[in-house]
């Protein structure tokens, strides 16, 4: 038995089933999740129909209670940030800090205008675009961010009048179960179902007749699989996918200016974020200073149990993805790739990997071009500017980007030419609820947050009024 319980039609559902979650810090169990049952998953889509005609009714309340779950959210920060270290590893601040962030986007959406558009007002005709829910959200999220990556689904489509039916990563359900606990007693039963369970569940939940819209974050090869599974019912879908984020350095950059924040935008959370720099263009001429730079700096982060006292860094998330980020790194060791810090696990137990900074090592290698989604970042040298824009475009994922440079002007000008949803001037990872965050190319379809996101939420009405 779990000592968590899934939010179905606004009641605790204990499960008939359940299993392991894991603290990557230890790899032993922390607790137990229910499995959602396809019977159980079949009440809360029930529960979520059910509660979908009055919801959409009353702006009003919904508005309401979006401004009370940011501040129940917001009181239970400290509270939550535990169970998200134990489940996904990051430091005990951060976490804490992703359910502040988690409120924010709540708080953001609870005034947030649904837009209508007035386009002709004339003597035949009183015409508006509209925006009208969908009906039944489908949300399925990832382990890197589980809360915060929750809230950004829920808030829009619970402001848009939708219903939900959230199901977290397997590795991490226990925050977001709690979040349901939470949210319980201020939400309409029905209105946000929260079930956890294995891959197969997702599965269920896309394939569900009574679901018109998925909003899915996690890897390509999951999303291709979730528009397959949207496609014969023509269910609305947005794809927050994975990334292969290039940070190009220009040759008028300050090495020292930018190392932290390439540093950071690389290894903050470990490297797990969609849209963290995973690979960094710099021409020779620096090369061998941002190298050294970015080497002192992983040397000197506290990496350990995300609740030991001075963490920066945690473990890895998950098992599976400690082994294919140290298959990507000793595979790169052996083709001749060189380790400035780092390369490979640490001691112990725990997911732990050293952070990692590779030079000698070229695109075609997969550490380059694949998204490692670790601690282990490559450092490549580029011969002009028209080779690194050409090299960092040379994907299939088009995430994000970031151009470094002593000229925002020039920087800005680079930028421009990088293939992908959301592009950094001197900075990197820095996002708000309302700046739209989506992926280009097979980084995603639609984008989450503002307006923007919104509307992926909602059907266009055109509400034609004649005149007599
Ligand atoms: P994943 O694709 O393995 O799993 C994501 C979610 O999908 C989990 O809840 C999982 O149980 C579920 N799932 C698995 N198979 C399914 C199926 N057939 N149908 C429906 N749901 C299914 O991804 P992950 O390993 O949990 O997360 C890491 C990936 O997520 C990385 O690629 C990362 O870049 C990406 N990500 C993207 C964003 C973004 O905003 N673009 C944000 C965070 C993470």
């Amino acid at each position: 038995m779990s000592d968590f319980s899934m939010t179905i039609g606004g009641a605790a559902v204990a499960g008939t089933g359940s299993f392991d979650v894991l603290n990557p810090a230890t790899n032993e169990v922390h607790a137990r999740a229910p499995e959602c049952s396809r019977d159980e998953l079949e009440a809360a889509m029930s529960a979520a129909a059910a509660a979908f005609p009055a919801w959409r009714a009353d702006e009003a309340a919904r508005r309401e209670a979006l401004s009370s779950a940011a501040r129940l959210l917001k009181e239970a920060a400290a509270e939550l940030g535990p169970e998200i270290t134990a489940e996904q590893g990051k430091p005990l601040g951060e976490a804490r800090y992703e359910a502040l962030a988690g409120a924010d986007w709540l708080r953001y959406h609870a005034s947030l205008e649904i837009p209508r558009e007035v386009i002709q007002d004339d003597e035949r005709a009183f015409v508006e675009v509209v925006h009208r829910p969908l009906g039944v959200v489908a949300a399925i999220t990832p382990w890197n961010f589980p809360v915060s990556s929750a809230c950004m689904k829920i808030a829009p489509a619970l402001l848009a009048g939708n219903t939900v039916v959230l199901k977290p990563s397997p590795f991490t359900p226990l925050a977001t179960l709690r979040l349901g606990e939470l949210l319980r007693p201020i939400l309409p039963p029905g209105v946000l179902n929260i079930v956890s369970g294995s891959d197969m569940l997702g599965a269920w939940m896309t394939e569900h007749p009574a679901v018109r819209k998925i909003s899915f974050t996690g890897s390509v090869a999951t999303g291709k699989r979730v528009a397959a599974a949207a496609a014969p019912d023509l269910k609305r879908i947005t794809l927050e996918l994975g990334g292969n984020d290039p940070a190009i350095v220009l040759d008028d950059a300050d090495v020292d200016a930018v190392a932290d924040g390439i540093f950071w935008g690389a290894f903050a959370n470990s490297g797990q974020i969609c849209s963290a720099i995973k690979r960094v263009y710099v021409p020779g001429s620096l090369h061998g200073a941002l190298v050294d730079a970015l080497a002192d700096r992983a040397r000197s982060v506290k990496v350990c149990d995300g609740r030991e006292k001075g963490a920066r860094l945690g473990p890895i998330s998950t098992r599976p993805q400690f082994g294919r980020v140290s298959e990507l790194v000793e595979e790169a060791l052996a083709a001749g790739a060189r380790a400035a810090v780092g390369g490979g696990p640490l001691e112990g137990p725990g997911n732990f990997f050293a952070p990692t900074v590779l030079t000698d090592v070229e695109d075609g290698a997969r550490i380059v071009d694949e998204e490692q989604f670790g601690p282990a970042l490559p450092v490549v040298a580029y011969r002009d500017l028209d080779d690194a824009v050409a090299r960092a475009n040379h994907t299939h994922f088009g995430l994000a980007g970031s151009i470094w440079s002593a000229d925002p002007e020039r920087a800005t000008e680079v930028a421009s030419r990088l293939e992908c949803g959301t592009a950094w001037i001197n900075t990197h990872l820095i996002q708000g609820p309302s700046q739209p965050f989506g992926g280009a190319k097979w980084s995603g379809i639609g984008v989450e947050n503002g307006r923007w996101g919104l509307a992926g939420f909602c059907e266009i009405q055109t509400l034609y009024r004649a005149r007599p």
